[in-house]
């Protein structure tokens, strides 16, 4: 197959549309194409029997089929749980890399997904803002992801299949917002293979601010998680700067306002605690004044140290007086337990930066 060729797996739906009018053909077998892509894995022109053969020769001297390929799995024996937490590292048609993770709880199997290759917004305290951003993933790639992860979970046990996805691995999903849209658009059609709840998805951002208030309006089911890590102004900025800039505070705090009054669903505030930098009685006050304005619940989480990287996790005693407080200020509060430590996959911990194929 010449090298030249473009991956159509790359293309999105939109794209794909355009470039089947342009080779004559009627936009219904654009989808078709889609769902052979994005339902049946299709890894060749020839699988797609439902096309005929001169368009099938069509396809195949104009685009090459490119899935992604699993490159490193690693497994991370969890406490008090049969199945270990696995990362993988995926790569991608250009030779770059992205890692994803398989979290097994419960009676879930969630896929921890990335959205960008790096991160632009480069916050001190994450492994992926210190890798500095290469570019966005495609809507495929990002589909591709999750089709990588349920091999892992259909190999273990046949018929198991991935019940929850969160948008938490590498990258600002809301810096990508029209990818992973169409990517959950796909995950959850009834005419995809996947077909999950949008309420089964989480998207996590650190408060893109207008790409919060098109998510509100967009008519998506999906949970919306925010990244806060602290309810004052000038903290925040020394804790995420740019993130925090970018998207001022109080600003924020409307924006969730309108979020949540509009779609009648709660954030989730994610509450990173470090150690002596946002884990006083102090904090604990301002954020419960920010998350009493409207309707959400708070997530803390443990920090997960990064070798070269100053912040520490904080005792458990000072995280049970923090979440004590907000509990007895009327607040929904619970602690994420972290998964993957062992393997550098729990939040904040991936990067691919000067990552080869282990093979
Ligand atoms: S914490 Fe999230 S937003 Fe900040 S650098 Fe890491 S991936 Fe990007």
């Amino acid at each position: 197959m010449p090298e030249s060729l473009q991956n159509i797996t790359d293309l999105t739906l939109k794209e794909l549309n355009q470039a089947i009018s342009l080779l004559g053909e009627p936009s219904f077998r654009a989808t078709q194409i889609h769902q052979w892509l994005f339902s049946h894995h299709a890894t060749s022109f020839d699988d797609m029997t439902i096309l005929s053969l001169a368009l099938r020769k069509k396809l195949s001297e104009t685009f090459s089929i490119s899935h992604l390929k699993l490159v490193d799995h690693q497994e991370s024996p969890e406490e008090g749980c049969d199945s270990p937490t696995e990362k993988i590292l995926l790569k991608l048609s250009d030779n770059t890399f992205v890692e994803s993770v398989l979290i097994a709880s419960e009676n879930r199997m969630t896929a921890c997904v990335s959205s960008q290759i790096g991160c632009p917004l480069q916050c001190p305290f994450c492994a992926t803002g210190r890798m500095g951003f290469q570019r966005n993933l495609s809507a495929g790639e990002i589909t591709g992801q999750i089709f990588a992860l349920n091999q892992l979970v259909a190999a273990k046990e046949p018929g198991k299949t991935i019940t929850n996805i969160v948008f938490m691995g590498m990258g600002e999903p809301l810096l990508n917002t029209d990818n992973v849209l169409e990517a959950i658009e796909t995950l959850s059609s009834r005419n995809y293979r996947f077909c999950l709840s949008q309420k089964r998805i989480t998207i996590s951002t650190v408060g893109v601010i207008p790409e919060i208030q098109r998510l509100g309006k967009s008519g998506m089911k999906t949970k919306l998680a925010v990244s806060l890590h602290a309810a004052d102004q000038q903290k925040r900025e020394s804790i995420m700067p740019i993130a925090a800039r970018q998207y001022p505070l109080k600003e924020l705090g409307r924006s969730l306002g309108e979020y949540s009054a509009s779609t009648g669903m709660p954030v989730t505030i994610v509450y990173l605690l470090l150690k002596g930098i946002n884990d006083s009685l102090d904090d604990a006050k301002m954020l419960a004044r920010f998350a009493k304005t409207f309707l959400c619940k708070i997530n803390l989480i443990d920090y997960n140290s990064i070798i070269n990287i100053k912040f520490k996790p904080v005792y458990s005693s000072t995280r049970d007086i923090f979440q004590q407080y907000l509990i007895n200020s009327g607040l929904h509060v619970t602690v994420r337990k972290s998964y993957g430590t062992t393997i550098n996959a729990a939040c904040g911990q991936l990067a691919t930066a000067g990552k080869q194929n282990p093979q």
